[in-house]
């Protein structure tokens, strides 16, 4: 027999497929990782198919020298998966494949604990036995009394205990069988007794909407505190009755211990937990119960989406709006879509969740590709906090150029004189800075895109990310004529400053990326939080999720702003989400919370209808304006980036591939809404030379475009040169 292999060798151009022999005392499957000679060294590889004849004469070929796991790595639907991955994102075999195995595995620096074990023969006769023993034998006597109560022991704690000779001879007489398995690391996680709800009629009919039988999506839209957990919880326990499996995403940030006790708690050992606070060991031993069935709920971030299991029943993306579930390095894809391919697969249903869906997703539950299920109230019943607007322009009419509002620094005094907790938040974006009148709120945006303008500081300009158009920077606003023109975003540190001269003694913590930078720090800055009363927190993106503080009372957003005024069209939606999600964090529990907004623009809509938590509002009034200026849902953007560390070669491939696509350009005319070549907004990184093509084009013809570009540069790829090509990025710098 003869197999296809893939070798595993990082960032090289190959990516072929290799026949080798598979000599016959070998036991190799499709999937089975294996060794085998490559030139004069051995690699690692993938099997990907098994065939009885070779196109090559046997004097060409080798043959596998073993397979590296007794186990088949790659199931037969990820070998599956790997094909769609490949046609839909363009990508290398081996790249691909290395996402479904833990990368400790291929290094074979993490090796599977073997331990041996001794069990006591069941026809042997122990008892005669002993009576033969002579009376100075006072370790085998021992060994043969703890041998009666105990049937299955660890080898080495019966060295320990009886010493070698007495475990050895015993062994050799045959009392004693000894064999060897394999055991876990597993991640120590405390349990806690938790009462089970109740269903609100609303999560009941949730639940009941979601047919386990066939393969749909589904958009479950659950305000802040809806129990949308309690759902997810009470689905995978349905699939698990009916002997299948489970997986579960959330955003790496939300992987809290809250919701890992959450499902430790209901699932016990069921459950693997994926991610990234968990040693190499760890993870690779979570990943082997997946695998071999001891662990049938994956719960983990992004690329728990690659876990091994068969027979999926369901799978869950939480937040699904949340950017971090589309890989924006090499390898390139996007979560839903891969979720969406195995789901098929499985013929299990998809469940999306989220407060603030994306408007893409929300967009297909009205045009009936997805099913939309809604939770519009909280579990416990109680409203959400109020969100009050404050106009910094008019604070700096009155003479207020401080960071915080009159407002919400009265509400800090009274806040810390309750002895409650605050928290503060700001964009941790602050780097791509935008440019703003601090008289009148006129934000420099393109004239072309209606997207923020991107202030480039080195060289002075302001740049659009998706058109390429530079413009001067603004030293005057074009709108009033003011010179107060303000840039730049207000850091942490600042705040934190401010705080301390204006309540001293007043216990100020910090969470960025700055203070979380070692393992745990995260963990012990929330619980000094946790412990401290009164207390303020001012935190990026890190606090906006997933906690619980039940004496958090204040919330403020000190520059809204700058979510908003993100160079991408998804900026209004990602504000949005922002917003609801800031604020869910104050009054939690039985006190009332209160949320203060800071913005320079307090009529935009985003502010207006996430004051009110109203997303359908804001869903139509966006999903409007998508239509008019041609974004997506509604088209596809597509960049094609090219790098080189010469400058000459960077400009003479984008040029060959842009002329090459004119083709395309002119057989698509109609549905293309934007085709040009340029530098990129950042035009060198890590020595690198940027250049790019970007296109928008209509949805609809998405797939027939796809192929034409990947066939231009497929046939583009060089050594010194490298491509990508991006669908709908996250980030256009
Ligand atoms: P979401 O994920 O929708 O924001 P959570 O799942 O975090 O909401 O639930 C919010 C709170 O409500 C949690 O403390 C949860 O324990 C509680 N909860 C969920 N379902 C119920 C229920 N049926 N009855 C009472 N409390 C519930
Ligand atoms: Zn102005
Ligand atoms: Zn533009």
């Amino acid at each position: 027999m003869f197999a296809e292999v893939i070798v595993d060798i990082l960032n090289s151009e190959t990516d072929k497929v290799f026949d080798y022999i598979i000599p016959d005392n070998l036991n190799i499957k499709e999937g089975t990782r294996v060794l085998v000679p490559f030139g004069n060294r051995k690699i690692e590889g993938y099997v990907i198919k098994i065939k009885n004849s070779s196109s090559l004469t046997s004097d060409k070929l080798k043959e596998i020298i073993r397979p590296i796991d007794n186990f088949v790595a790659i199931l037969p639907e990820m070998l599956k998966l790997k094909d769609f991955m490949i046609r839909r994102y363009n990508l290398r075999a081996s790249d691909v494949l290395r996402l479904f195995i833990p990368a400790e595995m291929r290094t074979g620096k993490v090796k599977p604990i073997i331990r041996t074990f001794c069990k006591l023969n069941k026809d042997f006769d122990i008892e005669s036995f002993a009576l033969t023993l002579k009376k100075n034998a006072i370790k085998q006597m021992e060994l043969i009394l703890f041998l009666r109560e105990n049937e299955v022991s660890d080898i080495a704690l019966l060295n320990k205990e009886f010493g070698p000779q007495a475990v050895k001879k015993f062994i050799n007489l045959g009392i004693l069988q000894s064999y060897q398995e394999e055991v876990d690391r597993k991640p120590e996680i405390k349990l806690e007794e938790k009462e089970k709800f109740v269903h609100t009629p609303e999560q009941q009919r949730a639940i009941n909407s979601i047919n386990l039988q066939e393969n749909n999506t589904y958009l479950l839209h659950g305000v802040t505190g809806s129990g949308k957990t309690e759902v997810y919880m009470t689905l995978i326990e349905k699939v698990l009755s009916e002997g299948k499996t489970a997986i579960m995403l959330v955003p790496e940030i939300s992987l809290t211990p809250q919701i890992m006790y959450n499902f430790k708690n209901r699932f016990g050992e069921n459950v693997a937990l994926l991610h990234s606070g968990l040693s190499a060991g760890e993870r690779y031993d979570e990943w082997r119960r997946l695998r071999n069935g001891k662990a049938k709920v994956a719960v983990g971030a992004r690329s728990a989406i690659f876990a091994p299991l068969e027979n999926v029943g369901i799978i869950i993306i939480d937040e699904e709006h949340d950017s971090s579930y589309s890989s924006e390095s090499n390898p390139r894809y996007k979560t839903s879509e891969v979720a969406d391919f195995r789901a098929k697969y499985n013929k299990c249903p998809l469940l999306l969740g989220s407060a603030t869906p994306s408007i893409g997703s929300y967009y297909n539950t009205q045009i009936g590709l997805y099913k939309l299920l809604e939770l519009p109230t909280r579990a416990n019943g109680k409203e959400m906090p109020k969100i009050q607007i404050v106009d910094m322009l008019s604070e700096i009419r009155n003479g207020n150029m401080g960071i915080f509002s009159n407002i919400l620094k009265g509400e800090l005094i009274n806040c810390m004189q309750e002895k409650k907790q605050a928290m503060l938040f700001l964009n941790r974006r602050g780097y791509t800075s935008f440019m703003m009148c601090r008289n009148c709120g006129y934000v420099a945006k393109c004239t072309d895109c209606d997207v923020s303008l991107v202030y480039h500081k080195y060289e002075e300009k302001l740049k659009c990310h998706y058109c390429g158009k530079r413009f001067k920077a603004l030293t005057k606003c074009p709108e009033c004529g003011s010179s107060e023109i303000k840039q730049g975003a207000i850091g942490t540190q600042r705040v934190v400053d401010e705080l301390k001269s204006i309540f001293p003694g007043v216990k100020i913590l910090r969470m960025d990326n700055d203070t979380t930078k070692t393992k745990n720090s995260h963990q012990k800055i929330l619980e000094e939080f946790s412990h401290s009363h009164p207390a303020i927190l001012v935190g990026t993106q890190m606090i906006a999720k997933g906690h619980d503080f039940p004496d958090v009372t204040l919330v403020g957003i000190i520059d809204a702003d700058q979510s908003l005024y993100q160079s991408d069209y998804r900026s209004p939606e990602r504000a949005f989400a922002l917003i609801t999600q800031v604020s869910g964090r104050a009054g939690r529990k039985d006190l009332e919370g209160k949320v203060i907004l800071q913005t320079y623009n307090p009529r935009h809509y985003v502010y207006k209808f996430a004051s009110n938590y109203n997303y359908k509002a804001f869903y139509d009034k966006e999903i409007n304006l998508r239509e008019t200026t041609k974004f997506p849902p509604f088209t596809t953007i597509v960049r094609i980036l090219v790098s080189s560390e010469k400058e000459e070669i960077a400009r003479s491939v984008i040029r060959e591939v842009y002329n090459k696509l004119a083709d395309v350009y002119n057989d698509f005319k109609d549905d293309f809404y934007y085709f040009n070549a340029m530098k990129a907004p950042v035009g060198k990184i890590k020595n690198k030379i940027r250049y790019q093509i970007l296109m928008r084009f209509t949805k609809s013809k998405e797939s027939d475009i796809m192929t034409k570009i990947y066939e231009v540069t497929d046939e583009n790829k060089g050594a010194k040169v490298s491509i990508f090509v991006e669908i709908d990025p996250q980030n256009l710098s």
